[in-house]
Order: structure tokens, then C-alpha cells, then sequence
């Protein structure tokens, strides 16, 4: 099977992105966010603290997770329920951020990840998607934008869903992500050595899917 890995930081557009260009190249979209928001929101749901390991580790064991595919559209299923509208939200968000620092974590979600990969020709999201779990990835990709865009970004969109939000919230949410998703023990957010790194600043989303497309296609290209 074929993947691209597109790993960057929150609010670089890499699910808007990735899942238009894997429509044009007719792979199905994968973005892992939404696991690592499902196991904090379970976390939220139990009432645990999602930053303490002790806690979170245990009740992985009760954590059903999966992902379907409907039209290239993924759900995202916990414990037989969607919850893909509910890990949505600003306290999930920082949830999701937490318990991804936990490497119990990331472990039980890097078989489901290696899994599909292993059955889908995918354009797969994340933040350690090109170094740790597809390192062999066909081609990797590094998204990244300034911070002010990708908070203007993030608040635009949480608006325009009629969420009453405040734009240095978004912005000081964004950083401390930022910083705990590069500095954390394991799998950092880092670019893979291979990775080709595209800055969107300033750039309209066409702009970016088209550079996107051309960069995949170039590199499938490159490994036939
Ligand atoms: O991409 P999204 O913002 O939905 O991801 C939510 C959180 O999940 C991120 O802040 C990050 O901490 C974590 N994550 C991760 N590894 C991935 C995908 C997401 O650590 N592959």
C-alpha cells in the first residue's frame, strides 16, 4: 500500500488539506487528531485527570476505539457511540494534547494507526506520523504556518460554527499545544529527516492543496 504522511503543528490546515488532496488522488483520509481527542474525551467522560499517567493507564484497557470510512468521510467511534462532533471542542482539544504526552497512549493507538495503513492506500495526519508510525511513508510532508495565522485560522472556523470564542484564547491555547506537542518525551513534533516542509502562511487554501497535490504526485512519482 501507498502512504503520505503530513505531520505539523495545530491549525496549519492540515485536515482541510490533507483530506482535499487525498480526494484528488483518491486515497482515503486518516486524521489521527481525532484518536488522541477520543481518548482524551473518554478521559474527560471518566472524570480523570488527562495529564496523569497513572490515572489514564489503566483505563485504556476500556477504551473501544475505530474508525469508519463513509465517502472518504471519517467517524470517529467510541464505546459504539460517534462521537466525531464531540471531540471537537477547546476542553478536548487541551484533553487530546495531554493524554498524547502519555506513552501508554501512544501505544495503544499505533497499532490502530499501522493497521490502516496496512489495508488503505492513505493520507494519513498527525504530528509523528512521517517519524514514528509510517517512517516508511512513500512521502512526507512537514505543514506549517505562523502561529497568529493558524490561531486567525482555528477562530475564524470555531466562529463561523457559532462558538463564542476569544482570538488570544485561541492563540495562547495554540501555543501551549505547540509547546507541549514539541517538547514532550516521546514522539515530539519534529519534521521527519525526509520530510518536505511547506509554509502556508498567506497562502489561500486552494494555493495549498494545489502545492500539496503537485509535491505528492511528484514524489509517488519519484517511487514507482
Ligand atoms: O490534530 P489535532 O489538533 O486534532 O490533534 C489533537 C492533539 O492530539 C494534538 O494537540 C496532539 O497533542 C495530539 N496528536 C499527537 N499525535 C498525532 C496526532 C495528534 O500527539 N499523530
Amino acid at each position: 500500500m501507498t502512504a503520505v504522511a503530513i505531520d505539523g503543528p495545530a491549525g496549519a490546515g492540515k485536515s482541510t488539506i490533507a483530506r482535499r488532496a487525498a480526494r484528488e488522488i483518491g486515497f482515503i483520509y486518516v486524521d489521527t487528531g481525532a484518536l488522541y481527542r477520543a481518548v482524551g474525551l473518554f478521559m474527560l467522560q471518566q472524570g480523570v485527570d488527562a495529564s496523569d499517567a497513572r490515572a489514564v493507564t489503566p483505563l485504556l484497557r476500556r477504551v473501544q476505539l475505530t474508525l469508519t470510512f463513509q465517502n472518504g468521510e471519517q467517524k470517529v467511534i467510541l464505546c459504539g457511540e460517534d462521537v466525531s462532533g464531540a471531540i471537537r471542542t477547546a476542553e478536548v482539544s487541551m484533553a487530546a494534547s495531554n493524554v498524547s504526552a502519555i506513552p501508554a497512549v501512544r501505544d495503544f493507538l499505533f497499532s490502530l494507526q499501522k493497521d490502516i495503513a496496512r489495508n488503505n492506500d492513505v493520507v494519513m495526519d498527525g504530528r509523528d506520523i512521517g517519524t514514528v508510525v509510517l517512517p516508511d511513508a512513500q512521502v512526507k510532508i512537514f505543514l506549517t504556518a505562523s502561529p497568529e495565522e493558524r490561531a486567525r485560522r482555528r477562530y475564524e472556523q470555531m466562529i463561523k460554527k457559532g462558538e463564542r470564542v476569544d482570538y488570544d484564547d485561541v492563540l495562547s491555547d495554540l501555543k501551549t499545544r505547540d509547546y507541549n506537542d514539541s517538547h514532550r518525551a516521546v514522539a515530539p513534533l519534529v519534521p521527519a529527516a525526509a520530510a518536505v516542509i511547506v509554509d502556508t502562511t498567506g497562502n489561500t487554501l486552494e494555493q495549498s492543496v494545489k502545492q500539496l497535490v503537485a509535491i505528492i504526485k511528484e514524489n509517488l512519482q519519484y517511487h514507482k
